[in-house]
């Protein structure tokens, strides 16, 4: 289980990136009439919304994120064990602390706790309004020098912050990791090199190697970031994810020859004749994948060590496309910072 002591510095290998700003574009032009009928018909929470209904005041915000389980709502003090009391405070930001100041025997303790302790918001000099306004822009599909734009802030924060949003993705999508395939289901399987760009004048950046799966007729699909393509290193990858008796469809790169011996149906295509083998078996669906995958990762300033979350915020917009990002993203967040 992740729990807070993980967060911000972790390594997994599912991963990625990308900013499905198309498919967000669709969402919205589906929504007219007033700020009310909006929200009603779709469901999904606006910019203005959030404003009015949830940022209004330090009170209504605090209120609302201990609703959704962002804050907690109670806190026992580490000197006498008893539940804490929530004092309005002036002298910090947030606006609120925990604080005990019982009596046990003649001494009267006193200690004070963060409301932001163990959560999404510790350890930042971003208000709690801005960590949302941040989330909220973050998981519109927003580029970290616009939220940056938008709200102020400077550099490092917005570096920061977008990472934290991203390994949030690589951390949800970690958890709720679930096999593809199994008996009658078809999996397309494909290697691709990421990050192999020619910048200024013929100066090759040194690629990526990524294995990914998806399978046909739903969402469920993985990427990995990979060191090389031998078949001992893929195979791996594939008994890791993919359920034994699953149709595999991969092209004829030969490290993938003997999946029939491990418990795989599998079909190839080759690519160099055909795009569709004659049994109808193709791997559209995984390039089609990649393609998305490769507009959507950032440009340039990437570094090799963040491809993972690149490739699991990717993966994260993918699976939950359709969806009120936002929501589900605060949904993530409480799953992960389990507060209480
Ligand atoms: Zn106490």
């Amino acid at each position: 289980m992740y729990s807070v002591t993980h967060k911000r510095k972790i390594g997994i290998q599912v991963g990625c990136a990308a900013v499905e700003r198309k498919e967000i574009g669709v969402q919205c032009s589906h929504s007219i009439g007033s700020y009310g009928r909006r929200n009603n018909e779709t469901g999904f929470l606006t910019y203005d919304e959030l404003l009015r209904n949830h940022l209004w005041t330090k009170d209504y915000t605090i209120e609302w994120l201990k609703k959704e389980k962002l804050l907690a709502t109670n806190r026992i003090c580490d000197i006498c064990c008893s539940e804490m009391k929530l004092r309005e405070c002036s002298d910090r930001s947030d606006g609120y602390v925990w604080e005990c100041r019982r009596q046990i025997g003649r001494k009267r303790h006193r200690t004070e706790k963060s409301i932001r302790e163990g959560s999404w918001f510790e350890q930042s000099n971003l208000s709690i309004e801005e960590v949302i306004k941040f989330t909220y822009w973050w998981s519109q599909g927003l580029e970290q020098w616009q939220i940056k734009q938008q709200l102020g802030l400077g550099s490092h924060t917005a570096v920061d912050w977008d990472m934290f949003c991203r390994e949030l993705c690589e951390v949800t999508l970690f958890e709720n990791r679930e096999k593809l395939g199994g008996p009658g289901k078809v999996v397309q399987i494909d290697e691709s090199k990421i990050g192999k760009r020619k910048y200024h004048r013929g100066h090759v950046v040194e690629g990526q190697w990524v294995f990914g799966g998806i399978e046909e007729e739903s969402r469920k699909c993985f990427i990995v970031c990979v060191e090389d393509r031998t078949e001992g290193t893929l195979l791996k990858h594939v008994q890791e994810w993919i359920e034994p008796g699953t149709t595999i469809v991969s092209d004829c790169w030969k490290a993938y020859v003997n999946l029939d011996k491990y418990g795989y149906i599998h079909k190839t295509v080759n690519h160099s004749v055909e795009f569709v083998s004659p049994e109808g078996y193709d791997t559209n669906k995984q390039e089609g994948h990649w393609r998305q995958m490769k507009v959507n990762l950032p440009t340039h300033g990437r570094k090799k060590e963040h491809y993972s979350s690149y490739l699991a915020e990717f993966i994260w917009r993918y699976v939950n496309r359709g969806k009120d990002l936002f929501i589900v993203f605060l949904k993530d967040v409480a799953r992960v910072y389990k507060l209480e």
